[in-house]
């Protein structure tokens, strides 16, 4: 059995997959991470929930086998220290130790194999491995460890995994694939980061909202959703709205296909659910690439919510070998 955690910035995750039909999920439950308490409050209530979910479906602690973390910021791979992330209580903390320790539903340190990622990097892990990659890649009979995918997540920010060959790449700190913070407009709206214009200041969910309901000046702002379906009733601002983040995406999608030439992008995200999106797309990103042939397909995830979740639980090693193949 392995276990997945998914830490994010409002909720945190954990997932059980079998060991020997990885896509078998023996359980998914999630809690609030309610990062302005402590990590022991943070741990105390993670193995109460591991204790529940543990309990609901008969299996005990010892038969888990490896642990595989997804964290919301960017990950030493070598170091295994969070450098940089919106759950500041995992900042420079050695994580290996930190969670064989409080994971520990025994009382003795947790002994298997634990691996850390990025959030995104665990999103793109999953759909390349389980998801849309795998699904592309047999329908057009690329093997696996030739796939070349971009995972992107469009959700309340904007992150990134790269696969290259079947491999992640992290990069010389884990800092590779931060592509929400690419810039995408020149001396633009400023960003947390500290620049300006980064790509998600305007393709997060947040950002098209406000793009909207700032521009219609709404009394009562309306939700992405909303948006979408004002559109679908033809309403002039919500159509403008649509179309003017999905020229920024064409946009940016288009310098992450110049950048790395993938055979496929699969989006994740509340974003990506719109199929609105996608209508043109292909179109529009193959006048927008340097390449003008064959553009990138540009997909929706399968996983859904439980792909952050699932790549975690396929980050040891042994387990994301098994399916390199
Ligand atoms: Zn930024």
């Amino acid at each position: 059995m392995h276990l997945g955690v998914d830490v994010g910035g409002t909720k945190t995750e954990i997932c059980l997959l079998s060991s020997t039909a990885v896509a078998s999920l023996a359980f998914r439950e999630r809690m609030h991470t309610e990062r302005e308490k402590s990590l022991s409050e943070f741990f105390s209530r993670l193995r109460k929930l591991l204790k529940q979910s543990l309990a609901s479906s008969s299996i005990s602690f010892s038969e888990i086998k490896t642990i595989g973390v997804g964290l919301p910021g960017a990950i030493d791979p070598i170091n295994e220290v969070m450098l940089q992330g919106s759950v500041p209580f995992f900042k420079n903390q050695n994580l290996k130790e930190l969670f064989a320790r409080e994971l520990a539903l025994d009382g003795k340190p947790f002994k298997g194999e634990i691996k850390f990622d990025n959030d995104a990097n665990c999103f793109a892990l999953a759909e390349a491995y389980l998801g849309a990659g795998k699904k592309w890649a047999e329908e057009n009979k690329v093997p696996l460890n030739q796939l070349c995918m971009v995972g992107v997540t469009f959700g309340t920010g904007v992150g990134g995994g790269l696969i290259v060959n079947g491999k992640m790449i992290r990069g010389r700190r884990g800092g590779a694939g931060e592509i929400g913070h690419i810039t995408l407009v020149e001396a633009g709206r400023p960003c947390y980061c500290g620049k300006q214009g980064c790509a998600e200041q305007y393709l997060s969910g947040p950002a098209f909202e406000h793009f909207f309901n700032h521009h219609t000046e709404a009394l009562h702002p309306l939700s992405g959703k909303d948006i979408f379906i004002l559109a679908e009733k033809n309403d002039p601002f919500a159509i403008s709205a649509i179309e003017s983040y999905r020229d920024r995406l064409v946009h940016f999608l288009s310098n992450l296909s110049n950048l790395l030439d993938p055979h496929v992008i699969v989006l994740g995200g509340g974003m990506s659910t719109q199929p609105r999106l996608y209508e043109g797309i292909s179109k529009l990103l193959s006048e927008a690439c340097f390449l003008t042939q064959e553009p990138p397909a540009v997909i929706r995830n399968e996983l859904g919510g439980s792909a952050g979740v699932i790549g975690a639980a396929l980050l040891p090693e042994g387990i994301f070998k098994a399916h390199e193949s």
